[in-house]
């Protein structure tokens, strides 16, 4: 199988600045960590640098004056108006190369797409995309420029069929809301529940509207869902959705802060499930355009995502990180040397009432809509 592992060191020059969550170095660390596992090397001609994407591209879903006012504020100057397109103190600050950033990831993302569309590979795993919470013309949660629409819109153009599954702890809203009224691209997301996280939305009944209804897919789980519920309402739901659409090209958004312990959502996910989740999207995609996400404990990001590489690739990672990885990168947060983790052990009683909650959920799917596709 071809792979491409669309990177390059610039992503982590940027900095959203100091205490905000998200932390490019994180992607750095996960390419470091996947050279000490011998899983690339520098010279490996799976290894793709990006470009970034031209401003026509951006204007293929986002509007003319927002991306003006994200050139403008590229300075990391306040731009007058700024705060009506998401921008300033927050979740999306205006940081110097702010859109340098932004368009560098929406380029490797279309990057991506184009050498899964020209069978130059059938994988290509993009750790810096899956910014999934941009709108047309306004940022919203760490997100200023949506990638996962653009590679989608760039194959539908294309005339591919594309079916997206978002993995990551939050709802994939903007991706949802760009593909809401169309049957050319099945949008499902997996996340902890609208009640109890950012964006709040992602509920089972947003199915989409107009010829777009039946082709959005919601499947929210409650706080603390371990692996066992995690897998269960995953594969309860997905494959037959994606089998039954019959795509020409998978893209997803392999957000890592459904993991236990990261310091934004409340899910108890570990490389157990998400490494049986990426396993089922690998047997489920013709092609594979694979993006990152979320994940704001940088040591999980790593490992996780030095994971999935090897499952795109067919290949073992090993069981141990690299003693001398370590040594390297002392203040990253790895709790010990082990790659993968031991599940997490969840109370029955609590677990019993979960389970109902997410058998609601896929109930109300089957019913709604694995008849309407
Ligand atoms: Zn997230």
């Amino acid at each position: 199988m071809k792979t491409a592992f669309i990177y390059t060191d610039e992503f982590a020059r940027f900095d959203y600045g100091s205490g905000h969550p998200l932390k490019p170095f994180r992607l750095k660390l996960t390419y470091e960590l996947i050279k000490a596992c011998r899983l690339l090397a520098p010279s490996d001609p799976r290894l793709v640098e990006p470009t970034p994407a031209r401003i026509d591209d951006l204007l293929n879903y986002h509007s003319r004056e927002y991306i003006d006012i994200l050139r403008k504020a590229n300075s990391g100057d306040y731009v007058e108006g700024a705060e009506a397109f998401g921008l300033g103190p927050g979740d999306n600050p205006i940081f110097p190369g702010m859109f340098d950033w932004s368009s560098l990831v929406a380029g490797a993302s279309l990057k991506a797409a184009d050498l899964v569309d020209s069978n130059e590979a059938q994988v290509a795993f993009n750790i810096a995309g899956g910014l999934h919470h941009a709108h047309a013309s306004r940022a919203s949660g760490f997100c200023y420029i949506n990638d996962p629409v653009l590679a989608i819109k760039s194959l539908v153009k294309r005339g591919r069929r594309v079916a997206y599954i978002d993995i990551d702890a939050h709802h994939g809203d903007g991706v949802q809301e760009a593909f809401y009224n169309t049957d050319k691209v099945l949008t499902i997301s997996t996340h902890e529940t609208g009640r109890a996280l950012f964006p709040g939305s992602g509920f089972e009944h947003e199915i989409g509207e107009g010829a777009g209804k039946g082709y959005s897919v919601n499947i929210p789980l409650p706080p603390e869902t371990d692996d066992e519920l995690f897998t269960y309402a995953f594969t309860e739901v997905v494959p037959h959705l994606v089998i039954a659409f019959k795509p020409d090209v998978v893209v997803s958004q392999l957000g890592v802060d459904t993991f236990h312990g990261d310091p934004l959502a409340h899910l108890n996910i570990t490389t157990n499930g998400f490494c049986s989740a990426v396993k089922m999207i690998k047997s489920l995609a013709p092609k594979w355009v694979a993006l990152g996400g979320g994940g704001y404990d940088i040591a999980n990001v790593a490992r996780a995502w030095t994971l999935a590489w090897a499952i795109m690739n067919d290949t073992d990672a090993p069981d141990k990180i690299p003693e001398a990885f370590l040594r390297q990168y002392p203040g990253a947060g790895f709790q010990s040397r082990d790659l993968r983790d031991q599940p997490v052990v969840m109370d029955e009683k609590m677990k019993k009432s979960m389970k109902a909650e997410v058998d609601r959920v896929i109930g109300y799917i089957k019913e709604n809509l694995l008849k309407k596709i």
